[in-house]
């Protein structure tokens, strides 16, 4: 199996390595709909499979969430949900740090000073940005131009050294270092901030809609069709799978074949990573079949793998004073965290406090 092992050491963090024998890791995910495969296979089964080598900080980032519109009763809802989800995948309340991010003020804090290290060219560049906004980009909120700023500031507000992300976030980590490094240059603070280092591994690191092998699979697509949810019950994975977007001719016969293929290529990888299996022994297996045959199999896969996972997450949203507990334990030690390295910041700024 592909492992975050196999990334190249960061040069940039040897001082910090040398300092703790366990780096740190910051990771969080929107409350802004139905967790799909592509949040479980690219981002949270992983946390589940880093927890333990690190210390732990996992977030449900409700504002980074109202960069779009929420509806305000959804938007808690939602929250209880993703925490209830981290729960169902395995992690592990006691031994991590499980909170909502407004619940800890040092984000909105240090964002706003990392908005005043940014540049607005910086922002303007991101793809996430360009896609979210669309057509109508003078009409985005000024928030959805600043989210990699707040992303910044959640990773950095606890010196973070890993970050565990799916592919599409890569782009933001990237900006997260830029930020870093000015920051660190601009106030003479050498090694400050650490240059964190994304950990993007597995089978699925960018997962695909169902229905446009090109485009990403997104809590946000309106189509229900284009992702299969954690909670979505074995009728409603069959009928999507079933559904899925493909192409006239069988099976590829190997993995560059399917390479050329978009959605081939990412059903394939979907079972991979369920699987645990190279995606190359996976193309190996179903060459040249229908993809008929090869759907039931995905099918079976992930009904027997991902239905337990939603039916313990639905378990869990129905007490949501356990889920408010969690949350409100890990908003204490995230914040116990946070306040000495923002104490810090303020002091390198300048900020005079009377
Ligand atoms: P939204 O459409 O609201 O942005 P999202 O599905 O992109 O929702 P996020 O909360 O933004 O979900 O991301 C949570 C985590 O899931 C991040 O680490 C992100 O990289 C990862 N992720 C999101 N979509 C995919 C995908 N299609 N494949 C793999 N990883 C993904
Ligand atoms: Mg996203």
């Amino acid at each position: 199996m592909p492992d975050a092992s196999s990334a190249a050491p960061n040069p940039h963090l040897a001082a910090y390595t040398a300092r703790s024998l366990k780096g740190r890791i910051f990771s969080g995910v929107q409350p802004t709909g139905n967790l799909h495969l592509g949040n479980y296979l690219g981002a949270i089964r992983n946390f589940v499979r880093l927890q333990g080598q690190y210390d732990c900080l996992f977030c449900v980032v409700d504002q980074h969430a109202i960069t779009v519109w929420q509806d305000p009763k959804e938007l808690t809802q939602q929250t209880r949900e993703i925490a209830a989800a981290f729960l169902a995948a395995g992690l592990d309340a006691r031994n991590n740090i499980i909170f909502n991010q407004s619940s800890v003020p040092g984000h909105a804090q240090l964002a706003w000073i990392f908005n005043c290290v940014a540049r607005i060219g910086w922002m303007n560049r991101m793809t996430q940005f360009k896609e979210k906004s669309g057509k109508d980009r003078e009409n985005a909120s000024l928030g959805l131009l600043a989210y990699p700023s707040l992303m910044a500031a959640d990773i950095l507000l606890y010196k973070a050294t890993h970050v565990p992300v799916g592919e599409d976030q890569k782009q933001h980590l990237e900006l997260t270092r830029d930020i870093a490094m000015k920051f660190n240059n601009d106030f003479n603070a050498p090694d400050f901030f650490p240059i964190t280092e994304p950990l993007i591994f597995g089978a699925a690191t960018r997962v695909m809609s169902l229905r446009d092998g090109t485009k990403k699979m997104s809590k946000s697509d309106p189509s229900d069709y284009s992702r299969i949810n954690l909670t979505d019950d074995a009728d409603a994975i069959t009928q999507k799978i079933r559904k899925a977007k493909t192409d006239p001719l069988p099976m590829p016969e190997t993995e560059a074949d399917a390479e050329k293929r978009p959605e081939a290529d990412n059903l394939l990888g979907i079972y991979a990573a369920i699987a645990d299996q190279e995606k190359a022994d996976v193309v190996r297996a179903f060459a040249g079949q229908q993809f008929s045959a090869f759907k039931n199999a995905l099918t079976d896969l992930a009904v027997a793998r991902i239905g337990p996972v939603g039916s313990e997450m639905q378990r869990l949203v129905k007490d949501p004073g356990y889920v408010d507990s969690v949350l409100r334990d890990g908003a204490e030690r995230a914040n116990a965290l946070a306040k000495p390295i923002l104490d810090e910041v303020y002091r390198i700024v300048g900020f005079l406090r009377p």
